[in-house]
C-alpha cells in the first residue's frame, strides 16, 4: 500500500513558481511505517494514473478553483481501487460535495498535521469514519515540511509558514473563517531550521506563505492597552515580540537570500516593523490595497485601507523601507465604475509599486461575500451545463464565467475588457522598463522583464481571458518562459550552512 499525495490543477507549466507547501507538509505527517509518500503536483505535470493501484491512499487537496479537477482525479483512483481522501479549504466547506462527486472514501476538516496519520491507518484497516475533524492545531504543533522530497530544479520559490489565521475580516476572504482570526505563530527555532534546510538545497528565494505576516497592527495594540483587563494587550505584545525574534534571527541568515511575505497596508504605520522586515531579507510583500476608492474599500470591509493620495504615500513608505509591494486590486465591485479602472492603473504607477495583480471580484464559498450572493441568487435559474451560477466551481474551466455578480453599470464584458486592459497597460514592455530601475545591473533589470512577462502570462491570460485560442497561446508562453526564469532564482547549495542561534 502507498501514499499518494495529489495538488490537483488542469493547467501545467512544467515549472511553477511557488512550491505548494501542504503536499510537503501532509508528507512530513505521514508516518514512516507506510514509507515516502509518491508526491504529484499538477501544476508540473498531471497524475500518471497508472501509478494507483488497489489498496493505495490517494490525498487529495482542493479549493475551490481546482476542486473540479480533484473530483475528476476522486474518481478516477477510486475506479481502480484506491482509498481516496479529500482535504484542503473547500472539502472542509463542502465534505458532501467530494463524497457525492469525488468518490471520496473520507474527508478531512480543518487542518491536517495531527489527524492525518489517524486517517492513514484507518483506511490500510478498512475502518475510515466519513469525516474527521482536523480542527485548528496550534502554532506550536504545525508540523515542518519534508523538504528531501521536493524534485530537482522544479520551483522558483520554497514556502514556509510562520503564521496561520488574519484578525481581519474582510468581505471577499475565506482565511479568517476558516484558519482563524487568533494569529496561531509557529515557533521560530522551527521556521529558522526549515529556511536553513532550503537554503542547504539552493533555494535563496522563500515565500513566507502565511495569511497575514503582520498580525498585531500598533492600533490593535493601542486599543488593547486602553482596557483595564491587560491579558489582551499582554497576548497581542507577545505575538508582536515573536515576530521581532524571528526578524533578528532571519537577520543571521545568509545574505543573498530573498523572502516575500503577505501584509496589511497598516505595516506601513510601523517603521520599526518595516525595518526589522529589511533587515531579515524580507525585500517583499504583497499587500491588499483592493480598491482605490472608499466606496470599494466599503464594499470590501476594508475601510482601514487608505484611498487617494494618502494611499499613494502610504505605499511608498514600504518602498523607502526597502520592501517592494506586489499590490493587488479588486475590479467588479458595486461602486466601482468606468474609471475606477484607470484611476487604478494611475495609482499603481503613483505609488512605486513593483508588481501588481488585477483580479475581479469572485463569491469564494466561505466569505461573507458568497453567503449574501448565494442569497441574492436563490431565484437565479441560470445554468451553465445544467450548473447554476452559485457552483461555479464545477462548471467546466472552458465555460466558466468569469463575472459572477450583476454590476449596477457595467456589463460582465465590459468588466472583465477593462479588467484585462489594465493588466496590459501596467505589464507593457515600457513600463515595465522603466521599473526594473529598482534593481542595478543591467542582467537583474532583464531577469525583472522576465518575471514581470512570466507573471502576466500566467496569472492575467490564463485567469480572465475567456477566448480559448488566447488562453492557449498564454499557456504556451508561460511554459517557454517558465524554464529560463526559473533558473535566475536557483544558487549555489550551502550543504555546511548552520543554524543560526
Ligand atoms: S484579505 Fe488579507 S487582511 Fe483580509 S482577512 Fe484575508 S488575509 Fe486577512
Amino acid at each position: 500500500m502507498r501514499v499518494h499525495l495529489v495538488n490537483p490543477s488542469h493547467l501545467a507549466f512544467g515549472v511553477a513558481v511557488i512550491t505548494p507547501r501542504w503536499l510537503y507538509v501532509l508528507a512530513s505527517a505521514t508516518p514512516a511505517s507506510y514509507g515516502d509518500p509518491v508526491i504529484t503536483d499538477e501544476t508540473l505535470e498531471p497524475l500518471d494514473i497508472n501509478s494507483i493501484a488497489a489498496g493505495d491512499v490517494v490525498g487529495i487537496g482542493i479549493h475551490s478553483g481546482n476542486a473540479l479537477r480533484g473530483y475528476e482525479i476522486g474518481r478516477l483512483v477510486k475506479a481502480r481501487g484506491a482509498h481516496v481522501v479529500f482535504g484542503g479549504i473547500h472539502a472542509t466547506l463542502f465534505p458532501e460535495e467530494s463524497h457525492e462527486l469525488g468518490a471520496a472514501t473520507t474527508v478531512v476538516k480543518g487542518d491536517g498535521d495531527l489527524v492525518w496519520g489517524r486517517v492513514i491507518d484507518a483506511c490500510a484497516h478498512g475502518t475510515p469514519e466519513r469525516i474527521y475533524e482536523g480542527g485548528r492545531v496550534d502554532g506550536e504543533r504545525l508540523t515542518k515540511a519534508r523538504w528531501d522530497l521536493l524534485p530537482q530544479d522544479r520551483y522558483m520559490w520554497a514556502s514556509v509558514q510562520t503564521v496561520r489565521g488574519c484578525p481581519k475580516h474582510c468581505s471577499f476572504c475565506s482565511v479568517w473563517r476558516t484558519d482563524g482570526q487568533k494569529p496561531r505563530v509557529r515557533a521560530t527555532d522551527a521556521i529558522v531550521e526549515e529556511i536553513v534546510e532550503l537554503r542547504r538545497k539552493g533555494f535563496r528565494f522563500i515565500a513566507l506563505a502565511d495569511d497575514n505576516f503582520y498580525p498585531v497592527a500598533l492600533n490593535d495594540l493601542k486599543m488593547a492597552d486602553r482596557r483595564t483587563d491587560k491579558s489582551g494587550y499582554d497576548r497581542l505584545k507577545a505575538i508582536r515580540d515573536e515576530r521581532f525574534e524571528l526578524m533578528s534571527r532571519m537577520e543571521k541568515l545568509p545574505r543573498d537570500m530573498v523572502f516575500f511575505t503577505q501584509i496589511t497596508m497598516e505595516a506601513a504605520e510601523d517603521p520599526e516593523f518595516l525595518d526589522a522586515m529589511r533587515r531579515a531579507n524580507i525585500k517583499g510583500a504583497l499587500v491588499g490595497i483592493e480598491s482605490v476608492t472608499p466606496e470599494g474599500l466599503k464594499d470590501v470591509y476594508k475601510d482601514f485601507n487608505l484611498h487617494g493620495d494618502e494611499l499613494a504615500e502610504r505605499l511608498k513608505v514600504f518602498r523607502r523601507h526597502g520592501v517592494h509591494v506586489l499590490g493587488s486590486f479588486i475590479f467588479g465591485l458595486p461602486s466601482d465604475t468606468p474609471s475606477t479602472f484607470d484611476a487604478t492603473a494611475a495609482l499603481a504607477e503613483k505609488a512605486d509599486i513593483t508588481f501588481a495583480q488585477f483580479v475581479m471580484l469572485t463569491p469564494f464559498p466561505g466569505t461573507v461575500d458568497f453567503e449574501r450572493w448565494e442569497r441574492e441568487m436563490a431565484t437565479d435559474e441560470t445554468r451553465i451545463q445544467g450548473i447554476p451560477l452559485t457552483r461555479h466551481w464545477l462548471i467546466p474551466q472552458a465555460v466558466r464565467p468569469k463575472v459572477y455578480s450583476p454590476h449596477p453599470l457595467m456589463a460582465a464584458n465590459e468588466i472583465r475588457d477593462r479588467t484585462q486592459g489594465v493588466w496590459d497597460e501596467f505589464y507593457s514592455l515600457p513600463k515595465i522598463w522603466q521599473r526594473s530601475k529598482c534593481v542595478k545591473s543591467l542582467k537583474s533589470r532583464l531577469a525583472f522583464v522576465l518575471v514581470s512577462k512570466l507573471y502576466r502570462q500566467m496569472y492575467a491570460n490564463t485567469g480572465i481571458a475567456t477566448d480559448s485560442a488566447r488562453v492557449s497561446r498564454a499557456e504556451k508562453w508561460a511554459r517557454m518562459l517558465a524554464a529560463p526564469t526559473r533558473r535566475l532564482f536557483s544558487a549555489p547549495p550551502m550543504p555546511e550552512l548552520q543554524v543560526p542561534s
